[in-house]
């Protein structure tokens, strides 16, 4: 089975500072938070989510209940 997690960036209200209730959430921990459009000397104040290494995740869908906003599609195949 292969597993896809989708997370639109438009929609999340800001990992992980604003929110981070999918990192809290994945048993595995395997969300990675980076900065948006990062530029030297400018503070983020937009932050990304990521799942970088997909082979790790167990399908649970935690994630995708735990996201007030609905940012977070987890897609079995
Ligand atoms: S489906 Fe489960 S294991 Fe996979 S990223 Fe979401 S919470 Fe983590
Ligand atoms: S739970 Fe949803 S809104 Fe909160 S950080 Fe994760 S993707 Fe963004």
């Amino acid at each position: 089975m292969k597993i896809s997690i989708n997370i639109d960036d438009s929609k999340c209200i800001g990992a992980p500072y604003k929110c981070n209730k999918c990192m809290q959430a994945c048993p595995k921990v395997i969300f990675v938070a980076y900065p948006h459009n990062r530029q030297q000397g400018m503070i983020c104040d937009k932050w990304c989510l990521e799942v970088p290494i997909e082979e790790l995740c167990i399908g649970c869908r935690l994630c995708e209940k735990a996201c007030p906003e609905g940012a977070i599609q987890v897609i079995l195949a």
